[in-house]
């Protein structure tokens, strides 16, 4: 994808399905009069004002009626993308909005590239690259927290916070740079304390910045957790008592999971993937070694791991961590202690514990009575819990691409600052302010790349 390209673009806007209506999006100094050569209406879409409905017709090339539909003319600047558009809203049948693609790529347009239409409001200046980037989120938002996420950097909270970051930075460059001037006089115009200030305060934000990435990604992203454990141990039961479905295949004949299942419920108002597996045993059988396989892929993957012990068989931790061995350096570990309604002594309760450098949380429960899943539950949230520090800060890094930024920043500051202490010159340090200020101008896209951009907008949806 070229940076600009001027060409007049079209795509279905609406999911190709069967709805009530489906829209069509034209954009581009054609839109108009491309829409015109396949419209029929009492005006001709050119004559309209805008912003204005009209009700038409649109026909093939043979004459033959494709549909009655209403098409809504946007003038630039006033539009989505900030060009001439048009949005013509016909009934939702795949063949009927495809048809009338079909019209206007004859009479001019081009089919639309994923992302294409946010990428031209990106470069129109009608959103900035991080608010574009929220549009994606927005509309794959499946939860509260992904949406409030999404809304708020949307709304700009993101850019206006890296906006005070880079002023602060500019206004220390500044200085700084404006000393070099007076540099052969020997004049200290600026306070190196005072400098130092600075930097130290921008870090500080910069670094609650990068605390905020730790539940925002799961925000955006969804927090996948693992069941694991011996078969018959009750994983699948526990799986579906939480999903509140039988979903998976509850049996007393071990190995009934070969492959693993996957199912997202919400939890506190965050997507959890939950992904019932095999189990994490050794296998008698091929097919059953691969579910296994396929298990340990998944614990590797994991956000968070729930292995599952059937109470009868052990109670003791060892046994349960052991089956992660080799695995990988478990971040979240839930031992779940199952079938305590067939052992009277054992009561729903949860309990943390560090051993051998995991920190986990056992919970007693009963997939069958549903005794402690409120327990397991709350564990699960807990893991999401917003501990980072971030203070009054009403926005959380979502996306791997500003977290980096952030380090790159962080990177820089902390260059600058080794400059300062150890008495260079102020132009060494300045430089590395640039940077600094540079990298988070990559946020907000006032510094970009094709690259950069490719990678993000090919991650929408056409016609959007
Ligand atoms: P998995 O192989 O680990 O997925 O285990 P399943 O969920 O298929 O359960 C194995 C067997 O244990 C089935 O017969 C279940 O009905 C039974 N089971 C699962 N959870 C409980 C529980 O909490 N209490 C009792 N009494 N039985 C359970």
């Amino acid at each position: 994808m070229k940076i600009r390209d001027d060409n007049t673009i079209a795509a279905i806007a609406t999911p190709i399905g069967e709805g009530a209506i489906a829209v069509i999006r034209v954009s581009g100094a054609e839109a108009i009069r491309v829409s015109d050569r396949v419209f029929v209406g009492k005006k001709k879409l050119n004559d309209i004002e805008a912003n204005a409905v009209q009700f038409g017709k649109v026909f093939d090339a043979t004459g033959r009626l494709l549909d009655e539909v209403l098409a809504t003319v946007f003038k630039a600047p006033h539009s989505y993308t900030g060009e001439d558009s048009v949005e013509i809203s016909c009934h939702g049948g795949v063949y009927v909005a495809n048809q009338i693609l079909e019209e206007l790529l004859a009479a001019g347009a081009r089919q639309a590239d994923p992302g294409e239409y946010t990428k031209r409001a990106f470069l129109n200046g009608k959103m900035d690259l991080s608010q574009a980037e929220a549009v994606a989120d927005l509309i794959q938002a499946r939860s509260e927290k992904a949406h409030w996420a999404s809304v708020g950097q949307l709304e700009g909270k993101l850019s206006e916070y890296v906006g005070l970051l880079r002023s602060e930075l500019l206004r220390l460059c500044a200085l700084l740079e404006l000393e070099l001037d007076f540099s052969e006089e020997g004049i200290e115009v600026v306070e190196r304390a005072n400098v130092k200030k600075g930097i130290d305060q921008v870090q500080a934000a910069v670094d609650r910045m990068i605390a905020s990435y730790a539940v925002g990604k799961h925000y955006r992203d969804g927090v996948s957790v693992v069941f694991a454990g011996r078969p018959n141990a009750g994983k699948s039961s526990i799986f579906n008592a939480l999903l509140k479905e039988n979903r998976a295949i509850v049996s007393p004949s071990p190995g009934t999971t070969r492959d693993y299942i996957e199912e997202a419920v919400v939890l506190g108002g965050v997507l959890f993937r939950m992904i019932d597996t095999a189990g994490l045993h050794e296998a008698t059988e091929l097919v059953e070694a691969e579910g296994v396989k396929r298990a340990k892929s998944k614990v590797v993957e994991s956000d968070i791991v729930v292995v599952v012990v059937d109470a009868a068989e052990s109670l003791s931790r060892a046994d349960a961590l052991k089956a992660l061995e080799g695995l990988k350096p478990v971040e979240e570990v839930i031992i779940a202690y199952n079938k305590i309604d067939l052992h009277p002594d054992l009561l729903p309760q949860s309990i943390e514990f560090s051993f051998n450098g995991i920190q986990g949380t056992e919970v007693f429960v009963s997939a069958k009575t549903g005794a402690g899943l409120d327990l397991l539950t709350t564990c699960l949230m807990e893991s999401v819990a917003d501990e980072s520090g971030v203070g009054p800060m009403d926005f959380r890094i979502t996306s791997r691409r500003h977290c980096d930024v952030c380090d790159r920043v962080t990177q820089s500051l902390s260059r600058a600052l080794s400059s300062l202490n150890s008495g260079m010159t102020n132009e060494f340090i300045a430089l590395d302010v640039r940077q600094a200020i540079d990298a988070l101008s990559e946020i907000t896209g006032e510094i970009t790349s094709e690259d950069i951009l490719d990678v993000i907008f090919k991650e929408f949806c056409i016609g959007k």
